[in-house]
């Protein structure tokens, strides 16, 4: 999609701190992160929420998790602990409309979720 950020990092249009890239995603560093370790994963073709996600049809769900295990190696957080977070519509706190999963952790997160 033209107007859209996430859209525009996958096609290099912005620069991002690329931490993992394959066929299907592609994780960089939130621009404003809210722990040591804050990246997003976006799937390389443009959904704009989760409730756009057939799971009969297509792997996304499969890949963002796949993708995650990795950032959260290559990142150093997956034995001490992480958290993966999509956030759905405006009450779910979603600002940016391509699907995408935050990988949080690199310190005690809060018990709450919002
Ligand atoms: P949402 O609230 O939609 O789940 O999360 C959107 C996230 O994208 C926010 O954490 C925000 O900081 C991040 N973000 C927005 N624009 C950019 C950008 O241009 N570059 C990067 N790296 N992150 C962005
Ligand atoms: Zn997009």
């Amino acid at each position: 999609m033209s107007d859209c950020i996430f859209c525009k990092i996958v096609e290099g249009k912005i620069p991002c701190g690329n931490i993992y890239e394959d066929e299907q995603v592609l994780a960089f560093d939130d621009i404003h992160p809210m722990a040591p370790v804050h990246v997003i994963i976006v799937p390389k073709k443009h959904v704009s929420t989760l409730l756009d996600v057939d799971v009969k049809k297509s792997d996304i769900a499969g890949n963002l998790i796949a993708a995650a295990q990795k950032v959260a190696q290559i990142k150093g957080i997956a034995a001490k602990g992480f958290r993966a977070v999509i956030n759905c519509n405006a009450e779910g706190g979603q600002v940016v409309f391509h699907l995408h999963m935050h990988v949080l952790g690199g310190r005690k997160l809060q018990d709450q979720l919002g």
